[in-house]
């Protein structure tokens, strides 16, 4: 028998977040971002609870191949554009749409051989200072692409750095605004915070109109995964997100320890009176996070309790004595999750988990190891 650790992909959980999504941007479009493999779910996991979006977003070529080798005919967009010369001829193979947001890429551009004309992406550096030209040098960048025959519809694009925080997006809006303001072309500015928190494709949103930018494109990561963007602010519940994935294992041994006696390496704790523990298959190399101190928040039987001491390689220990203080009981062959919904219908949120782990969801996903095996579910819970 394998390990009893599993992930399951809750197939109907992403068509949930995704028509969560679009009730936040209702006249918008949407790009469900599927980087990172899916922000370590797996593209080809995902890919039916998704299929419904408008697009899919990502940036490794490999990635995209795989995506239209799924089926997908509508629009991928690489989200970093192309690293160098031939990744063009992919683009043109594949028709990938790409982001520009250098002058090396208007150069890759202008000496690509192509019949057909690129859809891109130009982005602007609005204040992130991450990729993308600067407000001063964004309309020349427009009009270089614009005179290139390798180039048909040019969209608009920025990246906000604080649509989950209290700075918010009004000042990244304005510039881009301004320089935008007589362009043609789509604009696609939203992320996950900035379309549920800044709701700026609203009709009866409060920004200033002539501040505010409608994305005609949003592009929603982590809310379609079922985390918020903004926890502790917000939680996934309300936002209305329901957990893509769930992390089950199995309490495989189970251990008396004796007051004064610790548990695990490090002996980083030690128990205060007798307490009766349980050993879950579950560690760092299955990527559940070593940063989890002793109290991170855990479910047995559904029933929420704490781990003890330090995570191990392959292994924690979890408080059964708590769970017996809450009228539970549990032993060998307990079911345990780690992250998302027990099989009683009570969640764990992943953002909880790693908020303990001084981490967020988004971390916590992308590093679920190869190891763990997934199981992709198509039954629905809400
Ligand atoms: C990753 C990414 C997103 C999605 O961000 P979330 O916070 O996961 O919603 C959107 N746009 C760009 C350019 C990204 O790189």
């Amino acid at each position: 028998m394998p390990r009893p650790l599993q992930a399951t992909i809750h197939t109907e959980s992403f068509r949930h977040n995704l028509a969560r999504a679009r009730l936040a941007a209702p006249d918008a479009k949407v790009w469900a971002i599927v980087k990172a493999n899916a922000y370590g779910h797996g593209i080809e996991h995902v890919f039916d609870g998704l299929r419904g979006a408008d697009g899919f977003a990502l940036l490794d070529l490999a990635e995209a191949q795989r995506v239209r080798t799924l089926g997908w005919r509508g629009p991928i967009l690489l989200l970093e554009g192309v690293f160098e010369q031939r990744d063009l001829e992919l683009c043109s193979r594949l028709d990938l749409w790409h982001t520009v947001h250098c002058n090396e890429q208007i150069d890759m551009l202008a000496i690509h051989k192509t019949n057909v004309p690129h859809r891109v992406f130009l982005k602007m550096n609005s204040g992130m200072n991450r990729l993308g030209f600067t407000p001063q040098r964004y309309r020349a960048a427009w009009t270089r692409l614009n005179a290139l025959p390798q180039v048909d519809e040019i969209s608009l694009m920025t990246h906000f750095s604080d649509a989950d925080g209290a700075l918010g997006v009004a000042q990244q809006m304005a510039v881009f605004a301004a320089v935008t303001r007589d362009l043609p072309g789509e604009r696609s500015l939203s992320n996950s915070a900035a379309t549920l928190r800044h709701n700026v494709n609203a009709t009866d949103a409060s920004a200033h109109p002539d501040t505010r930018v409608a994305s005609d494109w949003v592009r929603p990561g982590i809310a379609i995964y079922g985390s918020a963007p903004d926890f502790p602010s917000h939680s996934a519940s309300d936002w209305g997100l329901q957990p893509g994935m769930t992390l089950t294992s199995k309490i495989i041994a189970t251990q008396e320890v004796a007051a004064g006696a610790s548990v695990g390496y490090g002996s980083t704790f030690v128990a205060e009176q007798a307490l009766r523990i349980g050993i879950v298959a579950c560690g760092y190399a299955d990527g559940y996070p070593r940063s989890c101190p002793t109290g991170t928040p855990v479910l047995v039987n559904g029933v929420r309790t704490r781990t003890l001491g330090r995570v191990s390689m392959d292994m924690l220990a979890v408080d059964l004595s708590a769970l017996a203080d809450a009228g539970a009981s549990a032993g060998f062959g307990s079911p345990v999750t780690l992250w998302g919904r027990a099989a009683n219908g009570t969640v764990l949120s992943i953002d909880e988990v790693a908020q303990w782990g001084t981490s967020v969801g988004y971390e916590l996903m992308c590093a679920l190891a190869p190891r763990v095996p997934v199981l992709v579910s198509h039954e629905g819970h809400l």
